[in-house]
């Protein structure tokens, strides 16, 4: 229990009471055991690894060589992987989904050695065998293949829309291994190159601003981009075909950020005269973000790109952020709502500019590091960028919504073990958004605005561009804010389910001052059959009238 006079997350008063308080016995909560894995089928089944990839082999650079003709029913590519091998070995796992693989290699040292590919998995685990061992030291990984667009809002996928053909890219959270084989897991941040072959007469957006384009055989021309900051595989993104492509005015310079930034709006052709709103409005946001975090926005350009078919709402891609057209596609007859619409979902997604691309979560467990700082942090740009939006509430309403989830028995922690590809969807939900982000608010609201914003900017510093866990953000907030105990109330939140109840009894006795008792339990439905116990750390401020 944490003690603290200006909080006002839980504010229990007690009238007429001089009040103090009795502790309650607190401690912190314990992981569960860990289950241990069931035996597999098999020998060759049992080594396979569906959840993370060993750390044998891994990538330092991606070479990206991607020819897409949206008109066609596939795409293909050549990678180049350039890779780091702790230990020698005949074997390396990677991820690849439906790739029609031609040709796969090692080279080192100037020596090819031939191997062959094989997807071993259905979640996209592909194996290299090799034909002769690679030795530890740096070698390069070649892989030649093609595959088809996807056909389900997944991976590089086609749209047609007023009868064109388009292809976009949705990666998050294990589909960028439908359009090239890699190392599809958060913790491997490392640098792209990227090229992209099309028809002459199309657009190409990736991540970065396009260096030069050259003609590369009959109708079609290639485009070369700037080399990517480190980035992990599920933040990368592409768009293909006839779009319309309006310059903003560049985001210009600020306290924190020596030189401007290219903002550009995207849609499918004869959309692009409904994006001035969003052009207008997206600077604000951007503006009060670097503020908030001291850290310039930072990639080389910023495009919000209009996606007619899209499964999510938005999805952050660093630098090449891609929302579902509705919320981009704004004029004059547009209602309030889908304006008030796009600053909440554009925020969010800005917000992950640096909570999930600069820094990153080390493995899907932590997504809550992306999503919980990202609903919490876009609430508090798009309030104070637009403070007549009446966006202050939203933290807190959505803390009471996702209350009637996380009170029963079913219900997940914050910060969940994630074992297997299967799992990882089930860690995009209301207690990873809402509760994550209502916490955060609890714990700001502890440690005042200004001590847990130096906790989160000594984050921003520590792993610009790296990779971070739970215990690096707590290790962070504590440094930061120069309040070590709040890491211990905090995991206390993270790492067990469920809503405490706490209950106050005011304690006269004759004779002797009055108190206070607080106790706490878990919140339960009347039958429900959630364990009652559960101890939190909750900051509680506690008022004496009289
Ligand atoms: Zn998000």
């Amino acid at each position: 229990m944490q003690l603290q006079e200006k909080t006002n997350v839980l504010r229990l008063l007690a009238g007429g009471l001089l009040a103090c308080l009795i502790a309650v016995g607190v401690s912190a909560c314990e992981k569960p055991a860990e289950k241990k894995a069931q035996p597999r089928a098999s020998q060759e089944e049992e080594a396979i690894p569906t959840g993370q990839l060993g750390r044998n082999v891994a990538p330092v650079h991606y070479d990206l060589d991607l020819t897409i003709d949206p008109r066609k029913a596939r795409f293909s590519g050549h990678v180049t992987i350039a890779v780091n091998i702790a230990s020698p070995t005949r074997r390396i796992w990677l991820h690849g989904r439906h790739l029609t693989v031609h040709e796969a290699a090692v080279v080192q040292n100037g020596r090819r050695i031939p191997a062959s590919y094989d997807e071993v998995h259905p979640t996209g685990v592909a194996r290299l065998d090799l034909a002769a061992e690679a030795a530890a030291g740096s070698a390069r990984i070649e892989i030649t293949y093609d595959a088809p667009f996807n056909e389900a809002l997944e991976g590089l996928y086609k749209v047609v829309d007023g009868a064109e053909p388009y292809a976009f890219t949705q990666f998050e959270a294990t589909s960028a291994r439908l359009a090239f084989p890699g190392f599809d897991e958060p913790a491997f941040k490392v640098p792209f190159t990227i090229t992209v072959t099309a028809p002459e007469d199309m657009t190409v957006i990736t991540n970065t601003p396009e260096t030069r384009a050259q003609p590369a055989g009959p109708g079609l021309v290639r485009h070369h981009f700037q080399e990517t900051k480190p980035l992990p595989t599920y933040l990368i993104a592409f768009a293909v075909g006839h779009l319309d492509v309006v310059e903003g005015k560049p985001l210009p310079p600020t306290a924190v950020r020596d030189h401007a930034v290219p903002l550009r709006a995207i849609a499918t052709r004869g959309k692009g005269a409904r994006l001035a709103y969003v052009l207008a409005h997206t600077r604000p946001l951007v503006e009060t973000l670097e503020r908030y975090f001291g850290v310039a926005y930072p990639y080389a350009k910023l495009d919000l790109i209009a996606v007619p078919d899209f499964a999510a709402g938005a999805m952050e891609n660093a630098g090449a952020i891609t929302f579902r057209e509705q919320l981009l596609l704004i004029d004059d007859n547009s209602p309030y709502q889908l304006k008030r619409a796009f600053k909440s979902v554009a925020a969010h997604e800005l917000a992950h500019q640096w909570f999930g691309d600069l820094v990153t979560p080390k493995w899907w467990d932590d997504i809550w590091l992306n999503e919980s700082f990202a609903t919490w942090m876009g609430n508090k740009a798009v309030a104070r960028a637009f403070p007549q939006d009446g966006f202050e509430n939203a933290i807190l309403n959505g803390a009471l919504r996702v209350m009637a989830a996380d009170e029963l028995a079913s219900a997940r922690q914050i910060r969940q073990p994630i074992r297997s590809n299967h799992d990882i969807a089930t860690a995009f939900d209301g207690i990873t958004y809402q509760k994550g982000a209502a916490v955060l608010a609890m714990f700001e609201s502890y440690l005042g605005e200004e001590a847990f914003r130096r906790g989160i900017q000594e984050h921003m510093k520590r792993f610009a561009h790296g990779v971070a866990d739970v215990h690096d953000f707590l290790d962070s907030l504590a440094a930061g804010s120069g309040h070590p105990e709040v890491k211990e109330a905090f995991a206390s939140f993270l790492f067990q389910p469920g809503v405490p109840l706490v209950v106050a009894e005011r304690l006269c006795k004759a004779g002797a001052a009055p108190e206070v008792a607080l106790a706490q339990r878990r919140f339960r439905p009347i039958g429900s059959q959630a364990p009652a116990k559960g101890l939190w750390q909750i900051p509680v401020c506690v008022r004496a009238k009289g």
